[in-house]
């Protein structure tokens, strides 16, 4: 993966060394991350954090984090601990500067109070539909409301009033007094506060006006005095609104800069969309292991560093396109791969009976923790006559290709023997229930002294050492590679996301596990979820598989869904 290229491409970054250069903001960096508190942060997010927080920390800046919470409809105090959480989890530090847009309310009234003493806001009676109206497109010019020239004394006290509650909600709102034909849409005489008398997570009933986003954005800014303001691209036509704000009230004035956001194959990143996702149910929470969000991640298995160096890896650009979510994958195998430990685990047992074993008989087999790693050395394995195998590497009829276990056959058990299969045993219904192996004494360790060959190597667990869990396997939330393309997201779900085995059988070392991801061979990456685990069983959860299946698929045109 191509690491820190981005600091060459990154288009920010130059901005900076300019403005270093020209001292316009005295070698000042400030950012902030500034998410509205009404859902969990989604890997999009993240792309953004590590944007503000990177630049703060490669210039010697600083990065607030700071709430946008003016919609106190749709915001709550858990969304606001959970960002906290996520942003210290991905290893971000505001120091003290968290910081509320409604600590600011007062100030932002304020600026209000002088737009309309210099004849640049009126309270406006019109209601929401006749300001849509009336506003023109973009080819036609908007129509002037017919309040807009009230004098400045009444629009005082109007606003006054609006703000003692003495108005119904949306009976009266105050606009910005721009231009009703401006060739840009968001400056026709815009909504600067709407009356709600809803309480505030913060401010409680404080309040029952509340500032418009445009308004509030860009005063939040210049009050925290940010000199380089990012935001997504959608922001662009919104930045002279911005500008004009700032002039009019003659205040500090931050530079935004716009970049595009990250979207993600068959992935969903807004949050409206994911907070449908939880309220339909269609998935456990927002810290589902399948769902994009960061603790949906954090719980899948993902660390801080894996979604940091994508972040880094995909880089930031003016223009819009889809990341191919294997690329997120692959940043997690490729720090796994280094430092997860390796161990046996079987998903769906099948037993072997080795009939030329000793009855009493455990031997400790050495098995290497991890080939990547020398340093992780190694641990003891024991062996017996009973054995549990995968399954789906027995068939009694085996294809030309099928290296693994069949009547006759001969395969290498990981770090133990080789074994052949002898005999099969059935239930009543044709299934294979056990079979029946010898094994080569001469084999331990998995080699033979005569330079026989096998071509498969298979990983197993020792019966009697077993121990019992649950196993899920996750796949894809969305079947389709764009989700948003159709009627509804909805019916893009993946039906089969989650498979749960309940029978698995794990090698002793996973008695009391590490709060780490393991790799079971041949089985991808899994690490305990404590959300799942009862006293009784301990629950693993599949992070990733070991390679990308879903490129083999799309590759064979069987994913031909949405594309
Ligand atoms: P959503 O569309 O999911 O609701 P949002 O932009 O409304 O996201 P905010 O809480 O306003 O959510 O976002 C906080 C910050 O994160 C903003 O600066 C926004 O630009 C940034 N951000 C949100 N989504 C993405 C994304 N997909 N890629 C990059 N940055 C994003
Ligand atoms: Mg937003």
């Amino acid at each position: 993966m191509s690491k820190n290229t981005s600091d060459q491409t990154n288009f920010i970054q130059k901005i900076i060394d300019n403005d270093n250069a020209s001292g316009k903001w005295d070698t000042r960096v400030h950012t902030r991350f500034p998410p509205e508190p009404n859902g969990y942060l989604h890997i999009g997010h993240a792309k953004s954090i590590c944007l503000n927080f990177g630049l703060a920390e490669k210039n010697n800046g600083k990065c607030n984090l700071r709430f946008d919470d003016t919609n106190p409809v749709k915001e709550e105090e858990e969304f606001v601990q959970s960002i906290i959480e996520d942003v210290k989890w991905l290893g971000f530090d505001w120091e003290d500067r968290l910081f509320y847009a409604s600590d600011y309310f007062n100030q932002m009234y304020e600026y209000a109070v002088q737009l309309i003493r210099d004849g640049r806001a009126f309270v406006c009676d019109q209601t929401a539909d006749e300001i849509k109206d009336c506003r023109g497109t973009l080819t036609e010019s908007g129509q002037e409301s017919p309040y807009r020239n009230r004098s400045v004394d009444e629009n005082l006290d109007l606003f006054q009033r609006m703000k003692d509650g003495e108005f119904n909600n949306g009976v009266k709102t105050l606009r910005a007094r721009i231009d009703m034909s401006h060739s840009n849409l968001n400056m026709r005489d815009p909504v600067i506060y709407r009356i709600l008398h809803a309480p505030h997570h913060r401010t409680g009933d404080t309040w029952c006006i509340y500032p418009m986003y445009d308004w509030a954005h860009g005063l939040e800014d210049s009050i925290e005095r940010i000199t380089h303001s990012i935001c997504t691209l959608e922001f662009e036509d919104h930045r002279p609104l911005y500008d004009w704000y700032l002039d009019q009230l003659g205040v500090y004035h931050p530079q935004q800069i716009e970049f595009a956001r990250l979207n993600l194959n068959f992935t969903v990143v807004s949050k409206r969309k994911l907070k449908q996702l939880v309220d339909e149910n269609h998935v456990d929470g927002w810290d589902d292991p399948r769902m994009p969000t960061l603790s949906g991640l954090r719980r899948r298995g993902y660390t801080p560093e894996s979604i940091r160096n994508f972040a880094e890896d995909v880089g930031i650009t003016k223009r819009d396109s889809v990341i191919d979510v294997v690329r997120l994958e692959n940043s997690l195998r490729e720090e796994l791969n280094k430092k997860a430990p390796r161990v046996l685990g079987v998903l769906n047992p099948l037993k072997v009976v080795i009939t030329n074993y000793s009855d009493e008989k455990t031997e400790m087999l050495e098995a290497v923790n991890n080939p990547e790693d020398p340093q992780a050395g190694t641990r003891e394995l024991p062996f017996s006559k009973e054995l549990y195998i995968e399954q789906a590497d027995f068939m009694e009829d085996p294809p030309k290709k099928y290296f693994r276990l069949g009547p006759g056959r001969e395969v290498r058990l990981r770090y133990a023997y080789f074994v052949t299969c002898t005999h099969v045993i059935k239930d009543e219904s044709g299934n294979v229930i056990e079979i029946h192996c010898t094994y080569d004494p001469e084999t331990r360790g998995g080699n033979s002294p005569d330079g026989r060959k096998v071509k498969g190597t298979l990983h197993w667990v020792s019966v009697p050492h077993a121990i019992e869990a649950e196993v899920r396997l996750y796949d894809r939330l969305f079947l389709k590679e764009y989700p948003e393309n159709g009627d509804s997201f909805v019916d893009a779900l993946n039906p089969d996301s989650c498979k749960i085995h309940t029978n698995a059988k794990l090698e002793p070392c996973l008695a009391n596990p590490e709060n780490i991801t393991y790799q079971f061979e041949r089985m991808g990456y899994f690490k305990k979820d404590e959300k799942y685990s009862t006293n009784e069983k301990n629950v693993f959860i599949r992070s990733v598989s070991l390679r990308d299946s879903w490129a083999r698929l799309m590759k064979q045109g069987a994913n031909q869904q949405g594309v």
